[in-house]
């Protein structure tokens, strides 16, 4: 640092906390974020009945001419409440969307660990929020099939009911096939379009879980491809589909590669993370249903709907630790 630097430090000490909020803040205006200004309706009451008002902690704002709040271009939005200049939100979306892992982020950004986690989770919470404003339906011929990834405590002590010692990085399960330490995935994939994954259990879905995790994503006409499993046939009651079991009949056009195809990106994913906590799983599913079907534009597009996307919740870090959780007995 310069000796400039460390004469205005010392000269900064002598300030109250107040006047040296007051610099900060008209330190923070006269930085460029380099952040394109596009107006926006207004996120408390949806007006587009807004006009340009100043700007706040070198962000633009806005006053809304009908409800009379003022807002900035983050308000809402996975940016605010945050230190992160855009073009590091930017990188962040790419890495998360294109699949890379939180250390590789933390050395190209250079940001610490932790901040990069709290900016991986309000992403995926974002994305959530997308899907849940962008419902879609399974549709012409879709493949249904399960998957089983590794349960994993990451980052948290083993909770008292496991008595295993905990796992190495990567490190493989106590038993070989399926046990109890793995969960499992309820994915549908319409071939080349929409999938759709959801951890729901440990043990092979029943019909329940199979209703809830496709209730209202399978259009009428739909043919379904399973490969036998009874939970499935539920699915003729909650829509106006058919069903075909191609057990042992896996050839031609009655196959289920589509399917396999999205779980060998799943546990490639989850091999690359070196694992995904359980209680993040289901996050982490909605983030492998957009890399699976996204294109390189649409990943564009989608980092742009990430960087405007107002929450349904604040993104905040209490969120970010407890919102919707997945929990599994
Ligand atoms: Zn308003």
């Amino acid at each position: 640092m310069s000796s400039n630097f460390n004469k205005v430090l010392n000269i900064l000490k002598k300030f109250t906390k107040n006047e040296l909020v007051s610099l900060f803040n008209i330190a923070l205006d006269s930085v460029n974020y380099n952040e394109p200004v596009e107006k926006s309706d207004c996120p408390y009451c949806s007006s587009n009945r807004v006009i340009l008002y100043g700007k706040k902690r070198g962000k633009q704002r806005f006053l809304c001419n009908d409800c009379k709040h003022t807002f900035t271009t983050t308000t809402h939005t996975i940016r605010s409440m945050s230190h992160q200049p855009y073009d590091v939100w930017e990188g962040m979306i790419e890495d998360t969307l294109n699949g890379n892992s939180l250390s590789y982020s933390e050395d190209r950004l250079g940001i610490s660990h932790q901040v990069a986690f709290n900016m991986r989770h309000k992403i995926l919470l974002s994305l959530q929020d997308i899907e849940r404003e962008n419902p879609f339906k399974l549709q012409d011929v879709t493949e249904l099939d399960e998957t089983f990834v590794l349960e994993c405590y990451k980052g948290q002590r083993l909770p008292s009911h496991i008595t295993r010692k905990p796992r190495k990085h990567g490190a493989k399960a106590l038993k070989r096939g399926s046990s109890n330490e793995f969960i499992c995935i309820c994915s549908g994939a319409q071939r080349k379009s929409n999938v759709i994954l959801k951890a729901v259990n440990r043990a092979k879905p029943s019909s329940v879980e199979v209703t809830q995790v496709f209730k209202g994503h399978i259009a009428d006409g739909t043919l379904l491809l399973t490969d036998g499993l009874r939970s499935y046939n539920v699915l003729e009651s909650v829509a106006d589909c058919s069903i075909k079991n191609i057990t042992g009949e896996k050839t031609g056009f009655y196959n289920l590669n589509t399917v396999n195809s999205l779980h060998s990106f799943v546990k490639d994913q989850y091999k690359l993370y070196r694992g995904v906590a359980t209680k993040y799983i289901n996050r982490y599913c909605t983030l492998f249903e957009y890399a699976f079907r996204s294109g390189a534009s649409d990943i564009n597009n989608l980092k742009v709907a990430l960087l405007n996307q107002r929450g349904h919740m604040p993104y905040s870090i209490s969120n970010v630790k407890s919102h919707e959780l997945t929990a599994i007995a």
